[in-house]
């Protein structure tokens, strides 16, 4: 885990922002896919930099990935939830 600073600019008339890689969380098969795919993190923008993210996800694509921490962009695409076994690329 890291270190957390408050940062004014995270915060939006008191509420905090909740920063996500899906355009529609609610639409996630278990809160636990909607927590590895919300970005937490204050010291990391991109889910490849920072070392807590688990989960990509690739909206043109429609695609979940493991990350890879090797330093590059690889994922290991997913194509069930790892957590609760829901297909992941069903129509929605
Ligand atoms: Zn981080
Ligand atoms: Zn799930």
């Amino acid at each position: 885990m890291h270190q957390r600073a408050l940062d004014p600019a995270l915060f939006n008339g008191g509420v905090a922002l909740t920063r996500t890689q899906h355009p529609d969380p609610g639409r996630l098969c278990c809160v636990t896919m909607q927590a590895a795919l919300e970005m937490r993190c204050e010291a990391h923008d991109d889910p490849f930099a920072c070392p807590d993210s688990l989960i990509a996800y690739h909206e043109g694509l429609n695609q979940f990935g493991l990350i890879v921490h090797d330093g590059d962009r690889n994922v290991v695409v997913i194509r069930h939830c790892p957590w609760c076994g829901a297909a992941l690329n069903a129509a929605a």
